[in-house]
């Protein structure tokens, strides 16, 4: 599985971050990133994608 933040669509609300603050951390320009490529400990990542508000962090399943 890989996953990303769509600087595009993000709007740094910061839920992400409250949720995982190891994988996601909005910086000082407001976007969101991912500082880290490990899942979630205490979250699934599709829980925290159904969280997002501006539906900006994409998971694509690898085949
Ligand atoms: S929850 Fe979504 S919109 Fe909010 S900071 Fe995270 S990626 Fe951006």
């Amino acid at each position: 599985m890989r996953f990303y933040v769509d600087e595009d669509l993000c709007t740094g609300c910061g839920i992400c971050e409250e949720m995982c603050p190891e994988v996601f951390q909005v910086d000082e320009e407001g976007i969101c990133r991912v500082i880290s490529e490990d899942e979630c400990e205490e979250h699934d990542l599709y829980e925290i994608a159904e969280e997002c508000p501006a539906e900006a962090i994409i998971i694509e399943e690898e085949e």
